[in-house]
């Protein structure tokens, strides 16, 4: 696969404490980005990484709600930030620091300014991998770090209709123009299966699996619809670490060892 290297003049800083550092995005918001993205850092826990997770999204934070923690980090010298540890996954997110009910009414500059903040001033510690939930979109977020971090990969998280997959190729050229490494495309609320045992495609068929060919990406998955899965990230524990059994872990563990692949 041919990935044009990122222009010369942006120098990137890697992310201190973990050796590698993994994009979940998506171009369009409600796919279950964020669900994907805590589901899959803790199926790769599974398999003994050490995992942090990074909720980029200033705007929109999720992850405390996600993992259920009310715990603020905390600073020893009142610079850097100590993650919150919650199922031994270090965690990071604006909305640890701020109240869930404050509004973030931030022009771009701010934005830039917390994203370097939670990339070079969060003391992460021994982590194989930071799983980082963009935001959704191709903004100031995704521009920060596709400049100014050092990312290893990105996989970019669809459902399959057709509106949703018109931002994806937009997210695909995105990546492909600044130099980020594309792992792979998932097709999330893919199907969801009755109790008879068929499966539904409510939001059309093969989409996600299509565009990657077209793109020449690799398509990493489909996820189904689960009320598990929603009603466990709802609680706070995500369904990967809650019931690593269950049948939709298992289709996340199977994403996530193609991820691991990769980095290999
Ligand atoms: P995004 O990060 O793209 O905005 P979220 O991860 O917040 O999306 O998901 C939006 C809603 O959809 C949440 O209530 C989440 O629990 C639910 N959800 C996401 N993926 C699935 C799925 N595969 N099955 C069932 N519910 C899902």
């Amino acid at each position: 696969m041919s990935q044009k290297p990122p222009p010369k003049q942006f120098i990137k800083t890697p992310i201190k404490g973990t050796k590698f550092t993994l994009l979940v995005s998506s171009a369009k918001g409600g796919v279950g980005k964020s669900t994907v993205a805590v589901n899959l850092a803790f199926a790769l826990q599974s398999f003994g990484l050490k995992i942090g997770i990074l909720d980029a999204d200033v705007y929109g934070p999720s992850l405390p709600k996600l993992m259920n923690i009310i715990e603020k980090p905390k600073s020893e010298d009142g610079k850097a930030m100590i993650p919150v540890t919650k199922y031994d996954a270090q965690c990071m997110s604006m909305g640890l620091l701020v109240d869930e009910q404050t509004p973030m009414i931030w022009r771009g500059p701010m934005v830039i300014s917390a994203i370097k903040t939670m990339t070079q001033k969060v003391l992460w510690k021994e982590r194989d991998i930071i799983v980082i939930d963009m935001p959704p979109g191709t903004g100031d977020t995704q521009l920060t770090f596709a400049q100014e971090v050092k990312v290893d990969g990105a996989i970019i998280v669809s459902t399959p209709q057709d509106l949703a997959l018109l931002d994806v190729k937009r997210g695909i050229q995105m990546f492909d123009k600044t130099g980020v490494r594309i792992l792979g495309l998932i097709d999330n609320m893919s199907y969801f299966k009755g109790d008879d045992g068929k499966k539904y495609k409510i939001f059309g068929e093969s989409g996600v699996e299509k565009t990657a060919k077209e793109f020449s990406k690799e398509f990493l998955g489909h996820v189904p619809i689960n009320q598990d899965l929603r009603s466990s990230a709802d609680k706070g524990h995500p369904l990967t670490h809650s019931n690593p059994n269950h049948e939709v872990s298992k289709i996340f563990k199977e994403i996530a060892k193609k991820i691991k692949l990769s980095f290999q």
